[in-house]
């Protein structure tokens, strides 16, 4: 348990130095072994605001026998004091909203008012509501026989390796610790190279309540940090967040050593909108869903929309309208709507998609919004959402995933064409249907190939309510009490002979 009641640092520049070169090993800050860093630069100014201690194989092995060691007290307390100390978690991360709201902000580029903040306080809402799960860890007792007392145990596998990415660090962290700690596991987690600090933060916070090595993490690269991780033989458990090919890889490792993974990877994710919608409200959940606001670095973001033929230019002026009304800028200004691409790597990625777009027979590219002028911003990954049109579902844009503000807006004439087209794809994590007709409402929900379904709105993912996809959008579901019962428990039965 670190000493001293951490106070807000509302300077983020200032908390990323102090929290350079530091991985969370045991309750305790430490280098990496080896001493070595990498940079950490902002998406907005190109300037580089910490150095993150590289941790790889060595470290893994630090941080995962303090886990093992600690785990096992951890699971001898009750389930609910496990809980109580996970919702006081919770409650000292809504202490530090601000705080990590403008650290996430200025390492991922995610505007402060729309994105960050908001990311902050959903991290302290995730670790309060599991919190409160303690005691639905709960077995069964099973009619076997008449002298056999035979019941189901829930117990915690052990220690779990969590890796995750940068778009939503601190609330896809969330899911997967909290529930892991609630039900009795310690855990590692390995997070993104290119957004380490706010949740490194996030776990220092955290480890003023929670006994030293129940919680720890490490900063460091895929295969020399994240590998060793997932191929750990002491590792009973892995839980992922990130790319298709990277999950495959992860899924073979864990393949090999015989342990349950939970996979959450990407999406393509359709929204239908029939002649019949509230076109209003279509046009402003196609913003939530296309997550705009954070450059469309979302695996649900909604980028391919279908619209009825009947409204499908009425839909297009109005969006993009929207779209241009929003501000593109300094993540950390109160006035941004928009902010950054996250690294140079990803801006490429969707620039050469924006020019395969443009490139595509028939298809017509809308720039939204404006580029920002100030002269600070001069180098900021900044990149101007692009609505397409005249575009089919077979082309690349629709089909292959960008992770950025691309959506493209698919005119349809038909129902069940529209169903067909939405799900043919190869994700399927998040699909939306607008329309008043409660008949059509209802065979969509049940015929779309997605694990999250809404009907005429676009929520983001809540912490009661399960999510994950079917296809290649990943395997097992996250967030909600099946979540926490079904990945990160073992159910053991038990025969009691009373005879
Ligand atoms: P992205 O392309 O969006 O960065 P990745 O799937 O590569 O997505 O990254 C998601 C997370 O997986 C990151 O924390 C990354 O470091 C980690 N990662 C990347 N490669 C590997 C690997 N071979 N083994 C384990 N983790 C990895």
């Amino acid at each position: 348990m670190l000493q001293n009641r951490l106070q807000p640092v509302l300077d983020p520049y200032a908390l990323a130095r102090e929290l350079s070169n530091k991985l969370l090993i045991e309750g305790a800050f430490v280098p990496a072994k080896s001493g070595k860093t990498f940079p950490i630069v902002s998406p907005a100014t190109g300037e580089k605001v910490a150095e993150a201690a590289e941790a790889e194989a060595a470290d893994v092995e630090a941080a995962v026998a303090a886990a093992a060691k600690a785990q096992r007290g951890w699971a001898k307390l009750a389930a609910r004091e496990r809980g109580k100390l996970v919702a006081e978690c919770g409650r000292l991360l809504n202490e530090h909203v601000e705080e990590l709201g403008r650290l996430v902000a200025l390492e991922t580029g995610k505007a402060l008012r729309t994105e960050s903040r908001v990311e902050a306080s959903v991290l302290a809402d995730v670790f309060i509501f599991y919190g409160g799960l303690g005691s639905e860890l709960k077995g069964e007792t099973v009619p076997f026989r008449p002298d056999m007392l035979t019941m189901t145990l829930r117990e915690p596998i052990g220690v779990v390796g969590a890796i995750i990415p940068w778009n939503v660090p601190m609330m896809l962290m969330a899911l997967k610790i909290a529930p892991a700690l609630v039900a009795g596991n310690a855990v590692v987690v390995k997070s993104a190279e290119e957004a380490p600090l706010a949740v490194l933060r996030a776990c220092q916070i955290m480890n003023q309540v929670l006994p030293a090595g129940v919680l720890n993490i490490l900063s460091g690269f895929g295969p020399e940090c994240g590998g060793p991780l997932v191929a750990h033989p002491k590792v009973g458990k892995v839980t992922f967040t990130g790319s298709v090919e990277t999950g495959k890889i992860v899924y073979k490792t864990a393949a090999e050593k015989l342990i349950p993974v939970t996979l959450e990877l990407g999406g393509k994710s359709p929204m239908i909108v029939m002649g019949d919608a509230d076109l209003e409200k279509a046009v402003a959940g196609a913003i939530v869903g296309m997550r705009f606001t954070r450059q469309g670095q979302s695996c649900t973001a909604a980028s391919r929309i279908f619209v009825h033929e009947s409204i499908h230019d009425a839909f297009v002026d109005k969006l993009k309208a929207k779209v241009d009304a929003m501000k593109m800028g300094d993540p950390l200004d109160e006035t941004t709507d928009i902010g950054t691409i996250i690294s140079k790597q990803q801006f490429e990625k969707v620039q050469s998609y924006i020019k395969i777009g443009e490139e595509t027979p028939g298809a017509k590219a809308l720039r939204c919004s404006a580029m920002p002028k100030d002269k600070k911003l001069e180098k900021g990954l900044f990149v101007q959402p692009v609505i397409f049109t005249g575009i089919s579902n077979d082309s690349r844009v629709a089909r292959e995933e960008i992770f950025g503000p691309v959506t493209c807006v698919i005119k349809f004439k038909d129902y069940e064409d529209a169903i067909r087209q939405a799900n043919d794809s190869e994700y399927g994590l998040a699909a939306t249907i607008w329309t008043k007709d409660l008949k059509t409402a209802l065979d969509a929900a049940h015929r779309l190939e997605a694990g999250f379904v809404q009907v005429n709105q676009n929520l983001v993912v809540q912490a009661n309510l399960s999510y994950g996809g079917v296809k290649s959008s990943g395997l097992g579901k996250e967030a909600s009490l099946e979540a926490m019962l079904e990945h990160f428990t073992t159910k053991k039965t038990v025969i009691v002979n009373m005879a």
